[in-house]
């Protein structure tokens, strides 16, 4: 079903620009390159219900195998930056039966992977032609099956209320209803060109900037990562007429832009979205002003297949400091017996629509803590304006949120406690200037280890966005009135010392 995205354009427009090499791939050529690839992935002894995990950088290759990926099993993309033991975690939790790493490349997914989970390498060739090979098959070849739109095309994990995260799986029919949310959000239409800053291994970046292009048969420009020296230039020369991004790259843009001058290619802008993270009022119309653009902020989750929120296009009005009204979902606000509030009252933001995923998958007591009546409860803290728009103004889940990336402190907590001479450990976010929320940490020793030592013990284990920015040793770590360790205390507790 999630093939249906290629079926919208037409077969001599470019559906795909990857600028870093030049390579342009028509509607017609992207078909024909994801059904071959289809084709190969059944021949390696991949079908239906197998996962398949895939390791690479943003571009062409990435797309490609995603879609063959989800078209024939169940793609489940991995943040190539993972540490090896990141890898090897997920690789075990998805269960992935094969997994694709770029050609040459993705030393640390295939040093995971080892001898257990076959590797097919993904290339480009001289055609600009996306090619698989694999030197080990993961079993007999399959025939290709027609797909059921409750069929799982994508897994992810997001951070739980425990050290390990949870599984996500996405059907067919959610990925295809968000991306039309987004596309009628923006009215987005064949003549838009939407440059993917946001990596592919997240909703954002695949649901927003990459599926609701497709599916309205425009063109997806797809640099290998954000670049803020060559960002307008892209911009620009591509003809790009609205960007998706978290506020942390918006924000490095503002950084390097110039009051009074308009970046070269911004005028092309029809609207600039932002989600995955608060977008500060004052960043928004500071960008309005330089870049000249509408900013819309939206509001996302993984559960979701991501949108479920947005400030509308003008003439509707965008209100800063909102993430606008539900976009085909419907937005209540809980208190903890589950009873629905007023206007303007504060609770639990909860979703219900076609897009919203069914259930963690092999996690029963997180089903139970997150669905209530038939709405899910996003851990989002907020209220509804008289105008039905969504303000947030705080979390109820414990996770930091560094940029968009979302931290589970418990992960971090966990991994301080294996170092011997930590004997208690807190982990919690601070205000940062740029992502927003940093890592930070307070450790109570009963060994010697300093700062740098611990950072370092971190950094052995975690990628680089988790490791914590600061680490306080202190004498104890502050507990509330019932001995339980309160993480909004701790921070503000140890900010004040
Ligand atoms: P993810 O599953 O990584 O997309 O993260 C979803 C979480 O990101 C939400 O539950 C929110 O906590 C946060 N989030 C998404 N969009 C916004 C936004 N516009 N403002 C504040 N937080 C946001």
């Amino acid at each position: 079903m999630l093939l249906e995205l290629l079926e919208g354009g037409s077969p001599e427009h470019a559906a795909i620009h990857t600028p870093g090499d030049g390579t342009s791939v028509t509607y017609s050529q992207l078909r024909e390159q994801v059904e071959r690839l289809c084709a190969q992935l059944n021949a390696l002894g991949l079908g239906r219900g197998d996962r398949i995990a895939i390791a690479l950088p943003n571009g062409l290759e990435m797309i490609a195998s995603f879609l063959a990926a989800a078209a024939v099993g169940t793609a489940a993309p991995l943040n190539p930056a993972y540490t090896l033991g990141e890898f090897e975690f997920y690789l075990e939790d998805t269960g992935a039966r094969a997994m694709i790493v770029p050609f040459g490349g993705g030393d640390v997914a295939r040093a995971a992977a080892g001898a257990t989970t076959p590797i097919i390498e993904a290339s480009i060739d001289r055609e600009r032609k996306v090619q698989f090979s694999a030197a080990t098959t993961a079993g007999a070849a399959r025939e290709r099956e027609d797909v059921n739109p409750d069929d799982i095309a994508l897994i992810l994990h997001t951070s739980g209320t425990t050290s390990r995260p949870k599984r996500v799986p996405l059907p067919h029919r959610n990925l295809m209803i968000s991306s039309s949310n987004v596309a009628a959000s923006y009215a987005l239409t064949s003549e838009d060109v939407s440059l993917c800053v946001m990596p592919l291994f997240h909703v954002h970046g695949l649901v927003a900037s990459t599926f609701a292009t497709l599916l309205t048969g425009g063109t997806v420009v797809v640099p290998p990562r954000f670049n803020p020296l060559s960002f307008w230039a892209m911009v620009r020369d591509h003809r790009v007429s609205w960007y998706s991004a978290v506020p942390t790259i918006h924000q490095v843009l503002l950084s390097r832009s110039k009051a009074g001058t308009k970046p070269a290619g911004a005028e092309q802008l029809r609207f600039i979205r932002s989600c995955s993270a608060a977008l500060a009022p004052q960043t928004m119309s500071d960008m309005e002003e330089r870049f000249g653009a509408p900013v819309l902020e939206a509001y996302g989750m993984t559960e979701a297949a991501h949108q479920m929120a947005s400030n509308p296009l003008p003439p509707g009005s965008r209100k800063a400091g909102s993430v606008g009204q539900g976009t085909g979902v419907s937005i209540a606000i809980l208190n903890d017996a589950c009873d629905l509030l007023a206007t303007g009252e504060t609770g639990e933001v909860s979703i219900k629509g076609p897009n919203v995923f069914h259930g963690y998958e092999g996690n029963p007591k997180a089903n139970a803590e997150a669905f209530t009546g038939g709405w899910f409860r996003t851990g989002d803290q907020g209220y509804l304006d008289e105008d039905g728009y969504l303000r947030l103004t705080g979390r109820i889940k414990e996770l930091i949120n560094r940029g968009g990336e979302k931290i589970s402190p418990l992960e971090i907590d966990a991994l301080l406690l294996t170092h011997p001479a930590v004997a208690e450990a807190v982990c919690f976010g601070i205000p940062d200037r740029v992502y927003g929320e940093a890592v930070a940490a307070a450790v109570v020793l009963n060994g010697s280890a300093t700062e740098a030592e611990l950072i370092a013990h971190c950094r052995s284990s975690l990628s680089d966005f988790k490791c914590p920015k600061v680490i306080h040793i202190v004498q104890s770590i502050p507990r509330g009135a019932t001995g339980k360790i309160q993480r909004r205390n701790v921070a503000a507790e140890i900010g004040e010392r």
